[in-house]
Order: structure tokens, then C-alpha cells, then sequence
């Protein structure tokens, strides 16, 4: 068969698809089940993209609560969608754009327009098939050009708002050749008082997959422990799937061991083999083995870093967990995180502050807790603790060095305070006229340019870098004079812009006007938090050698 050498494609094969749908309940970890296989595919040299069906009705995640939904994730071009995307580009090691991400305000906004655009005349337009249809089209233009497009349908089975993309899958299947389709069912297996394992949840939520036509090619089980043979049976019995086509994924320490847990039950070899992959795969012993060497690697150390946020919940500033995971990973040691609320910077808060090894200050809305953050950036500026300021962070850190080091008594963000006398954080002159609150930010990758010679060089190693960005304030013009000639050096530009800070005089004082967390990867972490790690290995190392 003709194959495209550029891309290794073989336009005659066309894309085989992996549906991944849940059931029983939400939070099973099904991204990261669908990511993990995508990794494995991916490891066998295929080149593996993902879809995100959230079928919420916002149009995409910008809007959300941190809270509700965990962390806003951006794509480089400037998509705001779920944080599951960030999970498929970290496990993928691949950049997605926002079509990437469909929801049903997407969906309907689309075919609205169309209506009033006069595209259906005459006809009434309805669920199916013309908002059926447009999903269709989003995931297989998505997947066009790539082997496999594994698609997420967020939700539960039996939810109402996910119907129309089940009966768009259902639709989907049937279009599809049988080899080039794939569905796989993600279900809890509990336990009973007695220590059983209890199949009857997955029995049900496969009837309620059925009863909307959807039969599962492929199940897998959330269990504590892995899968007993005789649960597998007993499941493959009263679903009707063959038992080697029921796999376990019990609860491992680290999400990034998942794709070796599912890789031991044969997972990828089932799937490659119903998707008639496996004579193309790279033969298992000659596979990239790079990800398991990352992910198993012994550690030498802990460090503690502390987060300043006011969102107590992991999934808020899930990128930056990972980043620090990941320098941790290129700098062989564990980072443990110091979990600060800015917004009640009690004793022991504060205490934890001071525990920790180097700090760093996430990204945020509003005015909330920042109080919080400029006592943790004065804290670590003044005690010469290893600091990272994100977006938020670095603001902050202009506005803490204004007040307490040049003296602009009420300096602030004028987010925080729009009466402040010195808004040295000012709206984006662009922004004065928006009124619409979605995808209006400054948003996605842009260029910096760096300044040779700086911390900041040092730290990209280059005199340019891009990143990714989602903010409306920045460093305000009128100020720039302020911090001429000062120990707060503004060492990334991008033309009028402040984008990155440094101070002189500290061991590692670092902030970002950009996100530079995701863009960070296992294997390919991101440098303003190796540096981090960097500031604080040498300096645990300098009072060791103090202490003996
Ligand atoms: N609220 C600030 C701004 O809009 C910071 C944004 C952020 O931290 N992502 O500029």
C-alpha cells in the first residue's frame, strides 16, 4: 500500500477511532484509562490524537469555575477547554488545538448559525440528525491525518445531556468498518463488605449502554485492586464480551503508571489487534521505552514547595502539580507540595510557608486572596526563598516590589483595586471596549523575546521562548520608569509588554506573565520550574554543608 512518507500516514487505511465512554459514576479516571492507551499506541509507533466531548452547554471551559471543574487548560492556539486535554497532551506528548475539545454549546452554537444563516431552509432542524451530524463531522475532522483518534465522552452513560453524543457514536459506529471502530466502556467494580468483588454496577451500566444501541467492544474496571479471573468472567458473561476483552485499572500511586499497569494486561495488544493495527505496530521489543524509564526511575530526595492558591483542590492547578512533577522528574526528586490558602494566610499557613523549600504563586481571577500572595512573594523575596510567580504570581510581584521596595504607597492590580493610586497592573489597553467575558483574554502561544545575559537566558537557555497565556491586566507603561535601574529586572519583552521578572541579588526570583506550566511535559519539563528546583537543590545543599 502507497504510505506518505513525510508523515508515515497511510491515507488508504484511513483513521480508526476508540470511543471511551463511562458508566456507574463520574471520576473514574476514564481521561486518563483513554490517555494511557493512546501512550501505549502512540509507543508502538502510530500517531495517536484525542477528542474531549464535554457536553456541558458553555461553549468552552474559559467561563468555569476552577472549582467546579477543576483548571481552565489553554492550547497553544488560545483554546480554553478542559484540563482532560492537558492530561492527552502530557500522556500524548502532542499540542492539540480547541477542535480538539467538543461541547454542546460548540456543537449548537454551529448549527444555530447555520439556521439563521439560512442553511437549512425549509427544513426543521432537530437533534438528529443535524446536531448528531455536526458532531460527527467535529471529531472526524479532528482525526483526519492521524492512525488513531481516541474520543472521550465526558459524563456518565444515562446522563441526559450526553444523549445526542451517544446517539451520534451509535451513528458513528455503523458508518464505521468494524476494524476501524472501537468502543470502550470505563466502569466501577466496588467491593463488597465481605471483600468481594461486585460486577452488578457494570452489569447495569452496560444494559443502560445497550438500551440506546451501543454494544462495548472493550471494558475496563476501576477496582482498588486488579481484576479477579473470575470477576472478568463473570463480566464478560453478562455483557457479552470475550473475557480477554475485560481489564483491570486499579489504583496505582502515580497517574503516569497507568499505561504500564494496562500494558501488563495486554490492553494496547487487544485494542491493536481488533483495530487490525498489529502488523503495522513496532514489534514490542523494539518499542520507546522512554516513558517507563522516566516514570520508574528511582528518586534521590524530596523537596517541599509550597503553593499559594485559594482553590484547595488538586484539580485547580492540576499543570502545575504536573510541572513540578515534571522538573522533579528531570532532577531525580520527589516535590512534595505545601498546600497554602492565600486566602486565610493564618499560623499555620504561614507556618507551612516557611517550611517549604521554594514557593510558588499560581495564576487568579479577581481580588480574593491576594493579599495572601503578596505576603508569601515579600516573604520569599525578602528571605531569599526560591520563588516562581505565575501570571497572578508575577503580577503580584510587580505589585509587592511597588509597595514595600519603590514605595508607591496602595499600589496594586486595578483588578484588585480599581481606585488604587498606583495601578501598576493595569487592563490590557485592547480589553477597555470587551464586554463578552469568553475567549477575549490575551490567549494561546506568543513570542518573548529574552534578554542575553539574564537569568532568564540562562533559565530558556535562548533569547526567545513561547509560551502559552490567558490574562487580561499587565505590567501598566506609565510605571516602567519606576523600576528603571532597580533590583526588579523586566529581562522577557514582547514589544511593549513585560512578560517575564527577575530580581538581581536573590537566588531565584522568577515571574511569568505567561503559563508557562502548559507547555510542560514528562521528559520535557518546563524550564522556569527546573530552575526552581535548580535555586532550591543548591541552596538545601549550601546549608547542608553548613549544618555539618
Ligand atoms: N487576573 C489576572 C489577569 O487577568 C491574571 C490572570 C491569570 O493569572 N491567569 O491578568
Amino acid at each position: 500500500m502507497p504510505t506518505n512518507p513525510e508523515t508515515d500516514y497511510d491515507p488508504t487505511m484511513g483513521e480508526k477511532f476508540i470511543f471511551v465512554t463511562g458508566g456507574v459514576m463520574s471520576g473514574l479516571g476514564k481521561g486518563i484509562t483513554a490517555a494511557s492507551t493512546g501512550r501505549l499506541l502512540a509507543n508502538a509507533g502510530f500517531d495517536v490524537t484525542a477528542v474531549k466531548i464535554d457536553p456541558y452547554l458553555n461553549v468552552d471551559a474559559g467561563t468555569m469555575n476552577p472549582y467546579q471543574h477543576g483548571e481552565v487548560y489553554v492550547l497553544k492556539d488560545g483554546g480554553e477547554v478542559d484540563l482532560d486535554l492537558g492530561n492527552y497532551e502530557r500522556f500524548l506528548g502532542v499540542d492539540m488545538t480547541s477542535d480538539h475539545n467538543v461541547t454542546t454549546g460548540k456543537a449548537y452554537q454551529n448549527v444555530i448559525e447555520k439556521e439563521r444563516a439560512g442553511d437549512y431552509l425549509g427544513k426543521t432542524v432537530q437533534i438528529i440528525p443535524h446536531i448528531t451530524d455536526e458532531i460527527k463531522r467535529r471529531i472526524r475532522e479532528a482525526a483526519e491525518g492521524h492512525d488513531v483518534c481516541i474520543v472521550e465522552v465526558g459524563g456518565t452513560v444515562g446522563d441526559i445531556e450526553s444523549m445526542p453524543f451517544l446517539e451520534a457514536l451509535r451513528q458513528f459506529a455503523t458508518e464505521q468498518d468494524d476494524d476501524d471502530f472501537l468502543l470502550t466502556h470505563v466502569t466501577l467494580v466496588p467491593y463488597s463488605k465481605n471483600g468481594e468483588q461486585k460486577t452488578k454496577p457494570t452489569q447495569h451500566s452496560v444494559k443502560e449502554l445497550r438500551s440506546i444501541g451501543l454494544q462495548p467492544d472493550v471494558l475496563v474496571g476501576r477496582c482498588d485492586d486488579e481484576l479477579e479471573p473470575a470477576t472478568k468472567e463473570k463480566i464478560a458473561l453478562f455483557c457479552d464480551v470475550p473475557t480477554d476483552a475485560v481489564f483491570s485499572n486499579p489504583d496505582v500511586e502515580d497517574i503516569y503508571h497507568v499505561p504500564l499497569v494496562v500494558e501488563e494486561e495486554g490492553l494496547d495488544e487487544y485494542v491493536m489487534h481488533r483495530l487490525g493495527l498489529a502488523e503495522r505496530a513496532i514489534p514490542h521489543a523494539e518499542r520507546d521505552n522512554e516513558w517507563r524509564e522516566l516514570v520508574t526511575q528511582e528518586t534521590d530526595g524530596e523537596v517541599d514547595i509550597a503553593l499559594v492558591g485559594k482553590y484547595a483542590l488538586e484539580d485547580a492547578y492540576i499543570s502545575i502539580h504536573e510541572a513540578l512533577k515534571h522538573a522533579g522528574l528531570e532532577k531525580n526528586v520527589d516535590v512534595n507540595v505545601l498546600w497554602v490558602d492565600s486566602d486565610e494566610m493564618d499560623d499555620a499557613h504561614e507556618e507551612r510557608l516557611k517550611e517549604a523549600d521554594g514557593i510558588v504563586v499560581p495564576g487568579g481571577f479577581g481580588s480574593r486572596g491576594t493579599q495572601g500572595k503578596i505576603a508569601a512573594v515579600r516573604y520569599a523575596r525578602e528571605n531569599g526563598v526560591p520563588y516562581l510567580g505565575l501570571c497572578l504570581g508575577f503580577q503580584m510581584a510587580v505589585v509587592e516590589y511597588a509597595r514595600n521596595v519603590l514605595g508607591l504607597k496602595g499600589a496594586n492590580s486595578a483588578e484588585a483595586d480599581a481606585d488604587t493610586p498606583h495601578p501598576v497592573i493595569d487592563i490590557l489597553p485592547e480589553q477597555y471596549e470587551i464586554e463578552d467575558m469568553g475567549g477575549t483574554m490575551r490567549l494561546g502561544a506568543h513570542e518573548t523575546d529574552i534578554e542575553a545575559g539574564t537569568l532568564a537566558h540562562e533559565v530558556y537557555g535562548a533569547t526567545q521562548c513561547t509560551e502559552r497565556h490567558r490574562h487580561r491586566y499587565e505590567v501598566n507603561p506609565e510605571y516602567f520608569d519606576d523600576f528603571e535601574g532597580s533590583d526588579l529586572v523586566f529581562s522577557g519583552r514582547a514589544g511593549n509588554r513585560m512578560e517575564i521578572l527577575e530580581l538581581e541579588d536573590h537566588p531565584y526570583f522568577f515571574g511569568t506573565q505567561f503559563h508557562p506550566e502548559f507547555r510542560s511535559r514528562p521528559g520535557r519539563a518546563s524550564p522556569p520550574f527546573v530552575g526552581l528546583l535548580d535555586a532550591v537543590l543548591s541552596e538545601t545543599e549550601v546549608e547542608r554543608e553548613v549544618e555539618v
